[in-house]
């Protein structure tokens, strides 16, 4: 599923799964262990300078997804290809130079910032770990960084217990800015933050994937934040796929019915006042034992039989070679 593009793409991720075996609860359980489905089948990839949205609700597999890019969870099966080298085939030494041009920001900014150490420590470090300038000039990237993230250069001397959420996560993005990477996955950046500071946030990172050619993986569950970031969206449900659009087509004509779903659940402004959206039915199914055929079925209003037996591909939507959608009854 490329992007209908001659460039290159930046990221290729190819039948990626990541299952985690998990541990008998109890020595009366027969059979082979448990395994914890995260990630199946996945492929999909991300040009230079592209935005792509990981979209689905809590517990869909998005920021297992997102931090197997970062290599923080090893692949079970398939590849990550950054720049045409499968990051999963690395050696330690060539996995570590490759991350120094992918790097993440995390959801929570009171977590992701170590608290002992001043605020220049927390920008120098991940230069200092991949050996990028001597003391002098790391002090220099660092004041320009804080800067570039609009905080004053007088931060630098302060504690992350100092600042606000916002602020904190503008130093975590000054920290991820630092090795100057060509991606970042950014991990439900803003759902830690006031609704006040997640506009700010949004354009921050807007106007940095301008001025420096970034490529985003924005993983969030917030539909509006998707609309004002990204250029194309992903939305995962158990694991998998299910649809891969452009952002206008999908907010336009969502084809899967559980993107349809995600859709009717945004609150809207009426009569006055904000409106709460609909809920989807019935609870995200357990990757543990996901459900047979297509794993929507149990909650989906359009299954027919053979939703429960068979699991549909991801395939272009009928009349719309650009959106993907893994249904067998597209719109
Ligand atoms: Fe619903 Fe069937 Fe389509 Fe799955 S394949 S989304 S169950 S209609």
């Amino acid at each position: 599923m490329n992007t209908p593009s001659v460039t290159p793409p930046l990221l290729q991720v190819d039948s990626l799964a990541v299952h985690f075996p998990m541990a008998r609860i109890s020595w009366l359980q027969r059979g082979p262990s448990p395994v914890l489905q995260a990630v199946s089948d996945v492929s999909f990839s991300i040009q230079p300078g592209e935005t792509l949205a990981l979209v689905g609700e809590s517990g869909c597999g998005k920021t297992t997804l997102g931090r197997a890019i970062v290599g923080l969870y090893p692949a079970t099966r398939g590849a990550i290809r950054f720049k045409g080298e499968d990051l999963t085939q690395q050696t330690s030494a060539e996995r570590k130079k490759a991350r120094q041009a992918i790097q993440m920001i995390f959801q929570d900014p009171y977590e992701s910032l170590n608290p002992r150490l001043p605020v220049s420590d927390v920008i120098t470090e991940p230069l200092l770990i991949h050996g990028i300038g001597n003391r002098a000039e790391r002090a220099d990237r660092a004041r320009a960084l804080i800067a570039q993230v609009g905080l004053p250069v007088d931060a630098l001397n302060r504690y992350p217990h100092q600042f606000s959420g916002g602020q904190r996560q503008r130093i975590a993005i000054a920290r991820a800015l630092g090795p100057e990477p060509a991606l970042i996955v950014a991990d439900e950046p803003l759902s830690a933050l006031d609704v006040s500071i997640q506009s700010q946030i949004l354009n921050l990172m807007s106007e940095l994937r301008e001025q420096r050619g970034l490529s985003y993986l924005f993983v969030s569950h917030d539909l509006s934040a998707v609309h004002h970031l990204a250029d194309r969206v992903a939305v995962m449900y158990l694991g998998r796929l299910v649809e891969v659009a452009p952002r206008n087509e999908l907010f336009a004509t969502p084809s899967h019915p559980y993107t349809q779903a995600l859709m009717d659940a945004i609150p809207r402004i009426g009569q006055g006042r904000r409106a709460r959206g609909r809920t989807i039915a019935g609870d995200l199914p357990s990757p543990l034992k996901p459900p047979s055929g297509c794993a929507f079925h149990p909650r989906c209003p359009k299954a027919q039989a053979i939703c429960k037996t068979d699991a549909p591909a991801l395939l272009a939507a009928p009349g719309r070679a650009v959106q993907l959608v893994a249904c067998h009854f597209k719109d």
